[in-house]
C-alpha cells in the first residue's frame, strides 16, 4: 500500500477496534487501483460523528450535519463520513437532508459512479457492490443504479461524468452518456461555481479533447455560460493540438475560440463566477496573444506584459497551432535592464523633488524614461535619467 493509506490505517483501525465499520472509499480507492497519484483517503463508518470524535483527540466539525468530522492525526487530516444515503433532493441539486445507515451498501449506492464507488478495508480487501473493478478495467465511466435516476437527483453528476471522462482518459458507458444527452438541460440548475469546477478540471485533464467532444455532442455545453449556440467556435477546442495545463489559458482559449473582443472578457468571466483576479490574467494573456498575432513584440511591450503573461501566451499560441519562439522571448525578456516597474531608480515622488508638477503629465514622462532604460537607451542610474529629462 502506498505510504499516504499505511498511515491512515491507524485512523481506520481505531474506528474498527471500537467495534465499528470503516473503510476507505471513493477517489483514494479507485487511485489506488489506477496507480495514480493520492491526494487525500477519505473514510467512511458505521461510526455516528459524535461517535467518532469521541474516538480521536483532535477533530473538525466538518459537515457535521452530513456526518463529516475531519480528524487529525498525526500530521494529516482525513475526512471521516458515517454511512448515509441522501433524499429530498430538491431542484436536481445536492440533497436538503441526509440519513445515517447502518451498512455500506446503502452508503455505496448515493455515489455517482460505479468506479467511485468501491471501498476498501483494513486489509486491503476490495468491496465491489457495483462491479466498478470491471469498469475501472474497461476504463468506463457508468453510473451507479438507474442514471436517468441519478442525474435527476443531481445534475451536477453530468459534468462530473465528463471531467471523469478526462482526468482518467475513460469512455462513457452507454446507458449513461444516453442519460446525460436527454437530461442536459437539467444542468441549468446547478450553480455556476460548481459546474466551472468541474469544466476546468475536464478542460486540463490529460483527455481533455475527447471529454470536451462528449461535452458538446452530449449538449451539456448548452447549458453553461455563453456557450449556447457557440458550438461551431466551440468545436474547435477538441482538434488542437495540445490541450491547456492552466485554468488561466483554458479561459484565454476558450475566449479566443469564441472570438470575444478584448472588451467582452470581463463579461463572460463575471459570467462564469471567475475572480477579478483570474479574470485580469485572462485578459492580459489575450491582449499579448493578438499582439503576438499581429507583430514581434519590442522589448518595451515584453517588460509591460511580464514573463508569466509572456509565457503564458506563448503556451496559448503553441495550443492554438500557431507557435512562437517563446524560449527567445524568454531570454530577450531575461536580458531586459529592468524587470519592473520597481526596478526603476527612479519613481513619481524622485521626479517631483527634481521639480517636475505633479499630474498627468508626471505620468507620462515616467512612462519614457522607462521605455528608455528598458529599451537600453539610457542606463538605469540618476545621472542618465536626468539628461535623459533636460533633452
Ligand atoms: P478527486 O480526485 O477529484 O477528489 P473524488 O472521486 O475523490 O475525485 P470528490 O468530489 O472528492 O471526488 O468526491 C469523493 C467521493 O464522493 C466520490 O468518489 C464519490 O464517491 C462521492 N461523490 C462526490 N460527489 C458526488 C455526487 N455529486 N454524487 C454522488 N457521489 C458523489
Ligand atoms: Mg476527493
Amino acid at each position: 500500500l502506498p505510504e499516504i493509506f499505511i498511515k491512515a490505517l491507524p485512523v481506520v483501525q481505531t474506528l474498527t477496534k471500537a467495534g465499528y465499520e470503516a473503510y476507505f472509499v471513493g477517489g483514494s480507492v479507485r487511485d489506488l487501483l489506477l496507480n495514480r497519484h493520492i491526494h487525500d483517503v477519505d473514510i467512511a463508518t458505521s461510526a455516528y460523528p459524535e461517535e467518532v470524535k469521541q474516538l480521536f483527540e483532535r477533530s473538525i466539525d466538518t459537515g457535521i450535519q452530513h456526518g463529516t468530522v475531519t480528524v487529525l492525526y498525526d500530521d494529516d487530516s482525513y475526512e471521516i463520513t458515517t454511512f448515509r444515503t441522501e433524499s429530498g433532493y430538491q431542484d436536481y441539486r445536492r440533497p436538503d437532508h441526509v440519513e445515517f445507515v447502518q451498512n455500506l451498501e446503502e452508503d455505496l449506492k448515493r455515489r455517482d459512479f460505479t468506479i467511485n464507488a468501491l471501498a476498501m478495508d483494513e486489509y486491503g480487501n476490495i468491496h465491489d457492490l457495483f462491479n466498478g473493478l470491471d469498469d475501472l478495467k474497461n476504463g468506463l465511466i457508468k453510473a451507479v443504479g438507474n442514471p436517468e435516476r441519478r442525474f435527476n437527483e443531481d445534475a451536477l453528476r453530468m459534468m462530473r461524468a465528463v471531467r471523469f471522462m478526462s482526468q482518467l482518459k475513460f469512455s462513457l458507458e452507454e446507458n449513461t452518456r444516453q442519460a446525460i444527452c436527454d437530461h442536459h438541460e437539467l444542468l441549468s440548475k446547478i450553480s455556476v461555481e460548481r459546474i466551472r469546477e468541474e469544466f476546468v478540471k475536464m478542460c486540463v485533464g490529460p483527455h481533455a479533447r475527447s471529454a470536451f467532444q462528449v461535452f458538446l455532442d452530449t449538449q451539456l455545453s448548452e447549458e453553461v455560460p455563453d456557450f449556447r449556440g457557440k458550438k461551431e467556435q466551440l468545436s474547435v477546442f477538441p482538434s488542437l493540438t495540445f490541450s491547456p495545463s492552466t485554468e488561466a489559458s483554458v479561459w484565454a482559449i476558450i475566449a479566443i475560440l469564441l472570438k470575444l473582443p478584448n472588451e467582452q472578457i470581463p463579461k463572460f468571466m463575471r459570467d462564469w463566477k471567475n475572480s477579478n483576479q483570474m479574470t485580469r490574467k485572462v485578459e492580459e494573456i489575450v491582449f499579448f496573444f493578438d499582439l503576438l498575432s499581429d507583430h514581434s513584440p519590442s522589448d518595451y511591450e515584453l517588460f509591460l506584459a511580464g514573463q508569466d503573461t509572456v509565457m503564458s501566451a506563448c503556451d496559448v499560441a503553441r495550443i492554438l497551432g500557431q507557435p512562437v519562439n517563446s524560449e527567445a522571448l524568454v531570454d530577450r525578456y531575461v536580458a531586459l535592464p529592468i524587470k519592473n516597474h520597481k526596478e526603476l531608480v527612479v519613481d513619481g515622488s524622485t521626479l517631483i523633488e527634481w521639480g517636475i508638477k505633479p499630474g498627468p503629465s508626471l505620468g507620462d514622462m515616467l512612462a519614457k524614461i522607462t521605455e528608455a532604460v528598458v529599451d537600453g537607451k539610457i542606463a538605469n542610474d540618476e545621472e542618465a535619467i536626468k539628461n535623459f529629462i533636460v533633452e
